[in-house]
C-alpha cells in the first residue's frame, strides 16, 4: 500500500475520491481529515468514476455480488465488503474493520400486507445487524479508512460523533472492535437506556450533554476542527458509502428487480441520501433501469424535510425538534438535506408525517403479525397506510418499508404502550400480561374467556 503523502499527491490517478456536491473542482484523497468544501462549505461525496467500474458488464456485477452473498470468505461475507470494488476499493484487507454488517433479512410482511391492502409488502430488516440498527453499514466503511490513515501515520487518534443513539452505538463498537479510542456526545437524557448502555459497555468515552441532537452536533464539530479527532457524523460522507449498500442488496435479493417503493424513516437525511446514491450508482452501470419512488417519513415533531417538501422545496426549512417516541429522528436542522433533496426529486419522491399516536399504533399493529418493530419503523409504517388509504401505493405494488433499528433497543417504548402509560398516546392494540393466582382453574377460566371457549 501506498503512504498517506502518496495518497494525498496522488488525488489526480484516483478513480474513488472526495468532490463538493456544490459542484466545486477540486478533488480530495478519502484518506484526508476533511469533512466539507473548503471552497464553498457545502458537503463532499465520496465519488467513483464510472469509466473504471465498466470494465464489468452488468451482469458480471451481479454474478459477483451474488457469488459473496453471505459466504465467510474475508471480507467478502460481509453484505457491504462484497460491493468493496463500489465502496472504497484502496482498503487494504488488514484495516477493514467488518463485523460482516447487512445481508440482513428482507422479511416477507405477507400478513400485515394483506391486511393493509398491499400483499406484496416486505421490510428490510436493517436492525437484525451487530449493534442493532442500520449505522452498523456506514460506521464499518468510516472505522476502516479511520483505521489505513492511522496505519499510515495520519495525526488521527480518535473517532468522535453526536448521536441520537444509534450512531454512537455503531461508533462505539467498530471503534472497540479496531482499538480505536471513541469519543460520543449524547444529549443527556433523550436516549434510550439500550442506547446509552452500549457505548458505556464497549469502552468509549460518554459524554452527555445538557442540550438536544442539535446541540450536542454543534459542540462535536468544534471538537473536531483539531485533525487529531475524527468526525464520525454523517456529514462525513464514508458512512453514506456504506449504507448505500443497503438498496443495492434490496434489489439484489429480488433477483435484481427494482421495487415500487420504498419508505424510509429520516432524521439527519443521511440514509435516503445513501439508498439514493446506489441506486444511481446501479443506474449508471447498467444492473437496473428504472428508479423506485422514495418516500421519506417524518414524525410532526420533528418535521424540517416535510415542510421543506411542502414548500416545494424552495428553501430549506430548520425547526426546534420536539420530544418524541422516535427519539433517534429527532432532528430539526438535518445536515444532508441538498443531497436528500436530490434523492426525492429524482425519484418522483414523497415525504410524509406521521403524529405519535399513527406511529405507535402502526409499530404495534405491524408487532401483532409477528414483527417487532422500533418506533422509526413506526412511523415509516404510518405513512405507508396513509398512501394507501390516500390511493398512493396502489395494491399491486411492490412496497418495501426499511427498518432502521431493532425493536428490543426500545423496550420502555413497547411497555409504555401496553401498559397505555405513553402521554397522548391511545394505546388501542395494549396486550398487558396478565396477573393470576397460580390456581389451575383460575387460569382455565381465563383461557376460556380469552379464547371464546
Ligand atoms: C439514524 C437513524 C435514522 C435516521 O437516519 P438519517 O440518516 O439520520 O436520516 C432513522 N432510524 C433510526 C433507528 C436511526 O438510528
Ligand atoms: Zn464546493
Amino acid at each position: 500500500m501506498s503512504s498517506v503523502a502518496e495518497l494525498k499527491s496522488d488525488t489526480a490517478s484516483q478513480t474513488v475520491y472526495f468532490r463538493c456536491v456544490a459542484g466545486c473542482a477540486e478533488k480530495h484523497s478519502i484518506y484526508d481529515v476533511i469533512y466539507t468544501c473548503p471552497t464553498c462549505g457545502s458537503l463532499l461525496e465520496v465519488h467513483h468514476e464510472r469509466q473504471p467500474l465498466k470494465k464489468r458488464n452488468a451482469y458480471q456485477w451481479q454474478q459477483l455480488f451474488d457469488s459473496r452473498a453471505s459466504t465467510s470468505s474475508w471480507p467478502y461475507g460481509s453484505g457491504v465488503w462484497g460491493m468493496r470494488e463500489w465502496v472504497i476499493p484502496s482498503l487494504a484487507d488488514e484495516n477493514v474493520v467488518s463485523m460482516f454488517e447487512g445481508n440482513t433479512n428482507l422479511f416477507w410482511a405477507e400478513r400485515l400486507g394483506k391486511q393493509l391492502g398491499v400483499p406484496d409488502l416486505w421490510i428490510k430488516l436493517c436492525g437484525n445487524s451487530h449493534t442493532g440498527s442500520f449505522k452498523d453499514l456506514g460506521m464499518t466503511v468510516l472505522v476502516s479508512v479511520v483505521k489505513q490513515m492511522m496505519a499510515q501515520g495520519s495525526p488521527v487518534k480518535a473517532v468522535a460523533c453526536a448521536s441520537t443513539g444509534d450512531t454512537s452505538a455503531a461508533l462505539a463498537a467498530y471503534a472497540a472492535y479496531a482499538g480505536i479510542p471513541a469519543v460520543i456526545f449524547l444529549p443527556a437524557g433523550k436516549v434510550s437506556t439500550a442506547q446509552l448502555i452500549q457505548p458505556v459497555s464497549n469502552g468509549a468515552h460518554v459524554l452527555a450533554l445538557d442540550t438536544d441532537f442539535d446541540g450536542c452536533m454543534k459542540i462535536v464539530q468544534e471538537v473536531t476542527k483539531d485533525d487529531s479527532i475524527y468526525l464520525a457524523n454523517s456529514m462525513n460522507s464514508l458512512r453514506i458509502e456504506g449504507q448505500k449498500t443497503v438498496g443495492i442488496e434490496i434489489v439484489r435479493q429480488f433477483e435484481w428487480e427494482v421495487p415500487d417503493w420504498i419508505i424510509i424513516p429520516v432524521g439527519n437525511l443521511g440514509n435516503i441520501s445513501a439508498l439514493h446514491k446506489g441506486f444511481q450508482l446501479m443506474m449508471d452501470l447498467g444492473l437496473i433501469n428504472r428508479m423506485p419512488r422514495l418516500v421519506a417519513a417524518q414524525t410532526e415533531r420533528a418535521n424540517p424535510f416535510y415542510q421543506s417538501f411542502k414548500n416545494g422545496f424552495r428553501e430549506k426549512v430548520s425547526v426546534t425538534a420536539s420530544d418524541t417516541l422516535a427519539n433517534a429522528i429527532r432532528i430539526g436542522d438535518p445536515v444532508s438535506y441538498v443531497k436528500a433533496v436530490k434523492a426525492v426529486q429524482e425519484t418522483d419522491g414523497i415525504v410524509e408525517q406521521a403524529s405519535e399516536d399513527e406511529l405507535a399504533a402502526a409499530a404495534a399493529h405491524a408487532d401483532l403479525t409477528g414483527m417487532f418493530t422500533c418506533p422509526h419503523t413506526g412511523v415509516a409504517l404510518a405513512v405507508l397506510t396513509k398512501l394507501i388509504k390516500r390511493g398512493v401505493i396502489k395494491s399491486s405494488d411492490r412496497t418495501v418499508v426499511l427498518s432502521t433499528a431493532h425493536g428490543l433497543k426500545f423496550t420502555d417504548f413497547k411497555v409504555g404502550y401496553h401498559e397505555s402509560t405513553l402521554e397522548g398516546i391511545n394505546s388501542q392494540y395494549a396486550n398487558p400480561a396478565v396477573h393470576l393466582p397460580a390456581d389451575a382453574s383460575a387460569v382455565k377460566d381465563e383461557i376460556a374467556k380469552r379464547l371464546n371457549l
